[in-house]
């Protein structure tokens, strides 16, 4: 899978990729991740990418061009699936939409900055807006690095066992189970004795227990809408 990520701060999307299951997917070649810097596409002389709002107000709106220009070349280069917008008003992001993409093979992001960006680009080339929740952040390149992550670990070969994206929280509608690793007692504090029998079938019957009644007191919400 290709995600194509129009960027005019690239540097912030260079750690994010860089480490762990990330870095592995890319290594192996399962997932590769581009990121193009848009005023690379600037067709000024200033190479600016913003111009003030028509109508007046506050902040400075993202202009048509540069992201014209490199939406076009990519499309010129392979076919893509989506072309995603990330932004406060879309479509929050959960991990239904999240399982939905993971099965795509060429996706483009586009970041906004300021104010935003002007309103053509979304209604001539993108297909899908997609928030990461109810809070306004300075640009969409944090936004854009939380889509890819939550994307990626669900592709097939990213994860070293596989069955443990499955157990995720959200992925059938439950919380996942609370986990404990060794010791088994820490000043007294004691792992549930269910988990050091060896007893497989009683062990994933008591994680369903603890998963559903986590999921009645946190999210019951869950329960009531079936997410997935
Ligand atoms: N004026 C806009 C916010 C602009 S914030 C509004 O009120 O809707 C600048 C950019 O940051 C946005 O264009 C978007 O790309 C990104 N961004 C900010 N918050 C986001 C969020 N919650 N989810 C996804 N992208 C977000």
């Amino acid at each position: 899978m290709r995600f194509d990520i129009i960027s005019v701060l690239p540097g912030l999307l260079e750690s994010p990729f860089a480490h762990s299951i990330l870095q592995r997917a890319q290594k192996k070649g399962i997932s590769e991740i581009v990121v193009h810097n848009l005023r690379d596409y600037a067709t000024n002389k200033q190479k600016s990418v913003d111009d003030y709002p028509y109508g007046g107000g506050s902040g400075m709106v993202m202009t048509i061009p540069p992201f014209a220009a490199c939406i076009e070349k990519l499309k010129s280069e392979r076919d893509y699936d989506d072309i995603i917008f990330m932004s406060p008003d879309g479509e929050t992001l959960n991990q239904r939409i999240a399982n939905q993409l993971s099965i795509k093979k060429n996706i483009i992001i586009l970041c906004g900055h300021y104010k935003g960006i002007d309103q053509r680009i979304r209604d001539i080339y993108v297909t899908r807006e997609i928030s990461i929740g109810d809070y306004v952040l300075s640009g969409g390149e944090l936004p854009a690095a939380v889509l890819v992550d939550a994307v990626v670990r669900l592709i097939p070969g990213v994860l070293s066992d596989e069955t443990s994206a499955l157990s995720d929280s959200f992925q059938d509608d439950l919380l996942d189970a609370p986990v404990y690793t060794r010791p088994a007692d820490w000043n007294g504090h004691k792992v549930p004795d269910i988990l050091l029998g060896g007893n497989t079938p009683e062990i994933e019957k008591w994680r369903h227990e603890q998963a559903l009644e986590r999921t009645k007191t946190r999210r019951p919400d869950l329960l009531d809408r079936g997410e997935i």
